[in-house]
């Protein structure tokens, strides 16, 4: 990696920070991540060299198959899944729609009910949503203020027409066929018990969803051990490349396809395969199990040191989401009598992006869903930011971060 250079700013206009510095300081991980240099390597060789439809049969075609299954092989294995499990897809939001739109079809016989959280990400929540447009029911779990949701709220809600509980995806009489249940919070980082939401769900023989997006690459998640029945992930958030994700399926849950077309993916997932994206999602991944734990180390240790400081120092601030079970990588903050984008576009020319809320609500100006559902005040919710690491992230830039964080509410506050 190239050393990050920065100095601290004396000019106050709020030019776009990119007319002024050579790098940001780059703290919104949670909405994507720069590539690894490894990934781009990998994946520019494989689109020079590696170009060919991994359906065609000669030479070139086959290379394309080989690395395609090879990709697929170490990224089962990074969840201890089989590689008939996996299934690329163009992102999360693609895998998260599938799972949500095709489970309900296909299981719609055995009943019309869903169960998610009100703090889920927006490919989940609008996904219910047309279901519910659709004729299917859905119930919205709450969480509690530190975002966690109680696995016994969501066994409270689960419907069943009759009291026997067969084997999954077998006679199953319940009337909820779903539940999706986030890994982590994208906005204040909560990760969730979803273990033991996993447990309740194979007792009472309901499929088991988790939106793992932000979790993927961060946390070890083994999907035999935990119940998992459909995860959904994506390479962007793992220093992977944009538009290729996956969707693990429990092997003997057969969907029906979301897209129809080709062969491709078992007849599961229609479309030439994007293999140098694969490849950088491969790549990704193996960089991100090789470091998992150092790197899990050195983030919370620089996460923690910039929580302590900025409570320490900013007066009326507090942190989001749960004290200790959270993202490694996540830090979100409520700063009173200041108004969130105030503060981003304040360090933004001071060289350092950070975001309001999750980046697909952050062009909007209605107040994050996930702070209202865990009820802050006004006053909190409009005086948000969200701060997220990544293994490049820096001492030298968290302590700039602190020192440009202090003096923005500082200046910003005076100027109300
Ligand atoms: N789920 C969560 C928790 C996310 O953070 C995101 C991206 O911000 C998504 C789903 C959507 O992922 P993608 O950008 O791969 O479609």
């Amino acid at each position: 990696m190239d050393k990050v250079t920065y100095q601290k700013h004396t000019n106050e206009s709020l030019q776009p920070a990119s007319l002024q510095f050579d790098r940001h300081i780059y703290l919104d991980n949670a909405a994507t991540t720069m590539i690894a240099d490894e990934v781009l390597q990998a994946m520019g060789e494989a689109l020079k060299y590696n170009y060919g439809n991994a359906s065609s049969l000669h030479t070139s075609g086959i290379k394309a198959k080989n690395s395609l299954e090879n990709a697929r092989s170490r990224i089962a294995d990074f969840i201890n899944a089989g590689p008939s499990e996996i299934f690329f897809t163009s992102g999360a939001t693609e895998s998260i729609n599938t799972i949500i739109k095709q489970a309900a079809h296909t299981f719609k016989h055995k009943g019309n009910h869903i169960i998610t959280s009100t703090i889920e990400h927006h490919a989940v929540l609008n996904a219910c949503k047309f279901l519910e447009q659709n004729g299917f029911e859905v119930t919205y779990v709450k969480a509690d203020n530190f975002a966690r949701i109680n696995p016994a709220d969501i066994e409270s809600a689960i419907k069943e027409n009759n009291e026997t509980h067969n084997q999954k995806n077998d006679s199953n009489n319940s009337n909820t066929i779903l539940v999706s249940i986030m890994h982590a919070n994208n906005e204040i980082g909560t990760i969730q018990k979803i273990e033991e939401i996993a447990q309740i769900c194979t007792k009472h023989d309901v499929l088991f969803h988790t939106d793992a997006v932000q979790t993927f690459g961060k946390l070890s998640i083994d999907v035999k051990k935990m119940n998992i029945d459909f995860l959904s992930a994506s390479a962007h958030k793992l220093h992977g490349p944009k538009g290729v994700g996956l969707l693990y399926i429990r092997g003997g849950i057969k969907l029906v396809p979301l897209l129809h077309g080709g062969t491709q993916e078992n007849n599961f997932r229609s479309g030439t395969e994007n293999i140098p994206a694969i490849i950088g999602f491969e790549k990704a991944v193996e960089i991100a199990q090789e470091n998992m734990k150092n790197d899990a180390q050195n983030i919370i240790k620089l996460r923690d040191k910039l929580i302590h400081s900025i409570l320490n120092k900013v007066p009326d601030s507090s942190l989001n989401g749960h004290p200790t079970q959270r993202l490694p990588n996540n830090a979100h903050f409520s700063f009173k009598y200041v108004e969130g984008e105030q503060i981003l576009k304040y360090l933004d020319a001071h060289g350092i992006e950070v975001s309001t809320g999750s980046a697909c609500t952050s062009k909007n100006l209605e107040p994050s869903h996930v702070l209202k559902a865990i009820g802050l005040k006004a006053a909190e919710l409009h005086g948000s930011v969200r701060i997220t690491l990544s293994r490049y992230t820096t001492e030298k830039e968290i302590d700039y971060c602190i020192e440009m964080i202090e003096e923005a509410v500082k200046k910003l506050r005076k100027l109300q």
